[in-house]
């Protein structure tokens, strides 16, 4: 049985009804919309007004965004990260800028929900259920990951009172936010502080669209825009946690995008294979088609696995346990990277037809491509994750034991994560309890790739001058990535009962994986003699499994073949 989502098929049964109808009613929409249109708006760049006015019509920002105490009498309204999962994964599934919408308001409401401001709070749910988008304004033009230098000023004018001024670039919904939370700097003090701004109100100047593109990412102006106390939505190091908090929780959707996409690029990639024919064979035929769908599924198989295990722990998360720190820049990083091998395996099977204009592919080569560079890019993340390592391979704690997280429940922690410090001192549970839990051909040859890299970080461990080389610890950030990657993908292939064939085929793209980055450490001008002579040790060849190749290409890649298509 297939892993993936099929929107003609799909039946939510892990969410209560009212939740089921939103997924329902928002599949339908872009299915009434149809393909050719959906695919036209996307080619003329269309703001899209139906979407917006469907989403009011339906209230589904207010319900899946709101937290209950704010939701005025809807019994359904709460953050619930579980059908949030859902949501985004049809989105990106149909189109990312739709979803683009959608993941900058989230990103928008964050400092609201997380400020004490209930003023701010009252109004935002108001506008929410007005149809309201949100936006979120951090960037700016010439600082990219630098937040330190952030230019935007607020300057007090006495009895409450502030102008801001300075811009900001790079701004989802600028053109039409009902409120943009917007960071800055007091003037006086130097301190952070984030603030509410009404895009229609004097002094906002939405400048331009800076990509082109159908979803509208400003740049937007303040001039002398007058606000008072009751914007102000948190100041210094409440500020800074609010702009860091948001982005923990927001980044973890940008793997959901990505593996929406990569869903509707597999639908279509094997269905025109399994059709096209060449030398009386179908492409479907040629083995090295084949072992390229088989590694794209399991990649696939393994980002849905990992981002849907990982919100198990977002949604348990606790003062107490933050192990959810590790896992969410791990589904921003490593499952939109994965998300864009998937999408090169295909078009390396689809060739020219992934070129056309009539096909999601053509929108998908292209979009895919962003997600590993928004909030945060690839690098700024791993040099986040490598912070967890040590405790992570060499000082596990206990933790009670977390099963799938499903219940319609509002994920109150996520808006009182509290400080951002202390990252380094963070436990896990042992990541051998998963890895011990099964056995199977490519999980020892993992787990000895895994022996190899705790052996040389005992042995060789970066030295004080190497760990300024970014390049070589982002090389051995990705090793211990696959090691946690790999930890929460047994976890829910047990949880969801995946068959043993499909976990071994993973484990064989994870050898490889670990082979090459292995190699890129050994061939990296940094590493010393006793590092590269443990890199050898982590050079390994997958198991062979000629029947579980075959049973995964029966059972899971070939039934997809004709099972999906958008409507016309
Ligand atoms: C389509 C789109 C939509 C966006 N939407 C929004 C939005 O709604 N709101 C918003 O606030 N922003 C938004 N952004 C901005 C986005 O979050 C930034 O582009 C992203 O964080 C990366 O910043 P940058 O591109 O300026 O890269 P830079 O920060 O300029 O980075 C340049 C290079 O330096 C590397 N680098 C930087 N810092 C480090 C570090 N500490 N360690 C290792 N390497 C480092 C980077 O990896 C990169 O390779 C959007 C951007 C795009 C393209």
């Amino acid at each position: 049985m297939s892993m993936l989502f099929n929107p003609k098929t799909a039946t939510f049964d892990h969410l209560d009804a009212p939740s089921r109808e939103i997924m329902r009613q928002t599949i339908d929409f872009f299915e009434a919309k149809g393909k050719a249109r959906l695919k036209e708006d996307d080619h003329e760049r269309r703001w899209y007004t139906d979407f917006l006015d469907f989403l009011k019509d339906k209230q589904i920002l207010a319900t899946l965004l709101t937290p209950p105490e704010l939701a005025a009498g809807n019994p359904h309204a709460r953050w619930d990260t579980c059908r949030n999962c859902a949501f985004n994964e049809i989105l990106g599934f149909y189109s990312l800028a739709h979803w683009y919408a959608w993941q900058v308001t989230i990103l928008g409401l964050g400092p609201i929900w997380m400020s004490g401001n209930r003023g701010i709070q009252e109004d935002t749910a108001r506008r929410l259920r007005e149809g309201g988008v949100f936006g979120f304004g951090l960037s700016e033009k010439a600082h990219g990951a630098d937040l330190y230098a952030s230019e935007m000023m607020l300057t007090p004018m006495g009895d409450g009172q502030y102008r801001a001024d300075g811009g900001k670039y790079y701004i989802g919904n600028g053109n039409v936010a009902a409120l943009l939370s917007v960071f800055g700097k007091n003037s006086e003090t130097d301190a952070y502080v984030w603030f509410a701004v009404d895009t229609r109100q004097p002094g906002y100047e939405c400048l331009q669209n800076v990509v082109n593109s159908q979803m509208y990412v400003s740049e937007f102006a303040l001039q002398g825009y007058p606000l008072s106390e009751a914007q102000i939505l948190s100041t210094g190091q409440a500020a800074w946690d609010a702009a860091l908090n948001t982005v923990n929780v927001g980044k973890y959707n940008l793997g959901w995008a990505s593996i929406g996409i990569a869903t509707h690029a597999f639908h279509e990639a094997v269905t025109h294979a399994a059709h096209r024919n060449l030398y009386g064979k179908y492409v479907t035929d040629f083995p090295h088609i084949r072992q390229l769908f088989a590694d794209a599924y399991a990649r696939l198989a393994a980002m849905r696995l990992f981002a849907l295990r990982a919100s198990d722990y977002q949604r348990t998360a606790s003062m107490e346990d933050r192990r959810y720190l590790l896992y969410n820049p791990l589904v921003k990083m490593k499952v939109t990277t994965e998300g864009e091998h998937v999408i090169n395996h295909l078009w390396d099977i689809i060739a020219a037809r992934g070129f056309e204009k009539d096909t999601y592919f053509e929108a998908a080569a292209r979009d895919i491509r962003a997600l590993p560079k928004l909030e945060g890019t690839v690098h700024v993340n791993m040099a986040l994750v490598v912070k967890f390592m040590a405790n992570y391979l060499f000082n596990p704690a206990d933790f009670p034991v977390i099963g799938r997280e499903t219940a319609p429940r509002h994920d109150a922690f996520l808006f009182a994560q509290g400080p951002t410090r202390g990252l380094g001192r963070i436990q896990f549970h042992d990541y051998r309890l998963a890895y011990d839990s099964l056995d199977l051909p490519n999980l020892a040859v993992f787990k000895a790739q895994i022996e190899a890299l705790k052996a040389m970080l005992l042995a060789a461990p970066p030295t004080k001058e190497q760990s300024q080389d970014i390049g070589l610890l982002l090389s051995l950030g990705e090793l211990f990535t696959l090691v946690a990657y790999g930890q929460l993908i047994i976890e829910n292939a047990r949880l969801l009962a995946v068959d043993d064939h499909l976990l071994n085929r993973i484990f064989d793209v994870m050898v490889r994986d670990f082979s090459r980055f292995a190699l890129q450490i050994y061939s990296h001008p940094g590493s010393s003699p006793a590092q590269m002579d443990h890199c050898l040790k982590m050079l390994r060849k997958p198991a062979a499994d000629p029947e579980g190749f075959q049973a995964v290409w029966e059972g899971h890649i070939l039934p997809l073949v004709d099972g999906y298509a958008m409507n016309p």
